[in-house]
């Protein structure tokens, strides 16, 4: 069994998370209940940033935070000197909401639209990543009919195919994000970029990928982007104060991941950047990251209450769950991994091989095919480790199911991050036909 960060079992036998009786909060908050373990994220982002200070780069360590959002752990975020990275207006307004320093917020996403980007410009945010022709246009508008600067950088596809699932890799030349690095679309965002009297170019961008145990990939990403600087440098005279070289870093969901620690990755691109920029007599960027899943991932448990079992004679018995793909849309997406602990009785023989299914209407929604736990019987309180990122921000109300609450425990203190929904809830945005023929709706 493999305990993650503040993770240990008390004299009852339970799970604790942060110190915290993980069947107590099943009590308190009900599940399913996405349980954050703060301590351990903010671990993860000390290591990062410190690994920077070590190795003497300049750097911001943006949370990638398409993974979780949420007004309380953009508070945490910025608590521990992070920058933010978000992808629409939704998650740029929940920072705002969360008070979150506009400069330090980066703008992402292939199809930002007109409104969006004028939020952005409203809101005086620190950098727009662009990521295609049309918004270039769109950027330019902006700035000119306002008069107003903004920050950018230029997102590139390196041609770099790092090893992960095809759905999670970015970095390659057929990917519906940024300019091709080779086949001169990237510099024609420069030639439309460099010299405008209210966008200041700062360099350029990469995300190759997602989940990556090795630093080979960001290494070759790292290198193709200080070529294209250089270039740039040589022929306009330009030159890139960023380079952001994206997130992207593996965790450990099962045994099988064998992820290296965010201080391997990091010292990789600080080494590769300072002695490329060394002996191009290049003046050092400031190296930017955007790490999502590295540094949430693992600090998320999700604890179910098991229910119905079906044992199918010779094949299979399944356990079933009170949530499902609603709240972990993952295995049933990409085909993702987990492991689960029976966290009433973790001590005991974890041995039953069962599949835990969700409760949605669809065959499909299983989230371990392999568990192994201690002889599940109906009441028990399951914990499945690692869903930290891109689980409750990716939730759905499929078969109108509510969303999970979200609590953050920290120091032996729980407190509630993000309330449950209601049945009230799921109804709030539908109109009754009566009510509207009635006029009593706009
Ligand atoms: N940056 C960009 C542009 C991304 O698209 C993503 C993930 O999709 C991330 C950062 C974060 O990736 P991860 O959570 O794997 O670190």
């Amino acid at each position: 069994m493999h305990f993650y960060g503040t993770q240990s079992v008390n004299g009852k036998g339970h799970l604790t998370i942060g110190g915290v009786d993980t069947v107590d909060l099943a009590q308190i908050y009900g599940t399913p209940l996405i349980v954050y373990d703060i301590a351990l994220f903010r671990e993860r982002a000390r290591a990062f940033k410190e690994t920077f200070k070590s190795a003497g780069v300049q750097a911001q360590v943006a949370y990638a935070s398409k993974a979780f959002s949420s007004i309380a752990i953009y508070e945490v975020a910025q608590q521990e000197g992070l920058s933010l990275d978000v992808v629409s207006g939704g998650e740029l307004y929940t920072a705002v909401a969360a008070g979150f320093p506009r400069e330090r917020i980066h703008f992402h996403g292939n199809n930002k639209s007109f409104m969006e980007l004028q939020y952005a410009f409203d809101e005086k945010i620190g950098c727009i990543v662009i990521d295609n022709f049309s918004e270039i246009a769109l950027v330019k508008e902006i700035a000119e009919s306002r008069k107003e600067n903004m920050n950018v950088l230029i997102r590139v596809t390196p041609g770099v195919h790092a090893s992960t699932h095809d759905f999670i890799t970015t970095g390659q030349e057929d990917s519906k994000f940024g300019f091709d690095l080779k086949n001169g679309q990237a510099d024609e965002a420069f030639r439309q970029l460099h010299d405008h009297p209210y966008i200041q170019l700062l360099g350029m961008h990469c995300h190759i990928g997602s989940q990556i145990f090795e630093t080979d990939a960001f290494r070759l990403a790292a290198e193709a982007l200080l070529d294209k600087m250089e270039s740039w440098r040589d022929e306009y005279g330009f030159v890139c104060t960023v380079l952001n070289l994206g997130g992207g870093f593996g965790i450990r969901y099962t045994e099988e991941d064998r992820p290296l620690h965010p201080s391997a990755y990091v010292d990789e691109m600080a080494k590769v950047v300072l002695s490329m920029t060394r002996s191009a007599n290049y003046p050092m960027p400031e190296i930017w990251i955007e790490p999502g899943r590295s540094l949430i991932g693992d600090a998320g448990t999700t604890l179910y209450t098991t229910g119905s079992m079906k044992e199918v004679p010779n094949i299979r018995t399944y356990v079933a769950v009170d949530g499902g793909m609603t709240d972990n849309i993952r295995p049933a997406l990409y085909g993702a991994k987990y492991t689960a602990v029976t966290a009433n009785r973790v001590n005991d023989a974890h041995e039953d091989k069962v599949t835990i299914a969700g409760k949605c209407c669809e065959s499909g929604d299983k989230l371990i095919e392999e568990a192994y736990l201690a002889s599940p019987s109906e009441g028990d309180i399951l914990a499945v480790f690692c869903t930290g990122a891109y689980n409750y921000s990716m939730a759905s109300n499929y078969n109108r199911l509510p969303k999970p609450a979200v609590v953050f425990c920290e120091n032996g203190e729980h407190r509630l991050a993000v309330r449950r929904e209601t049945y009230e809830d799921l109804i709030r945005l539908d109109l009754s036909l009566q009510a509207v023929e009635r006029g009593a709706v706009n």
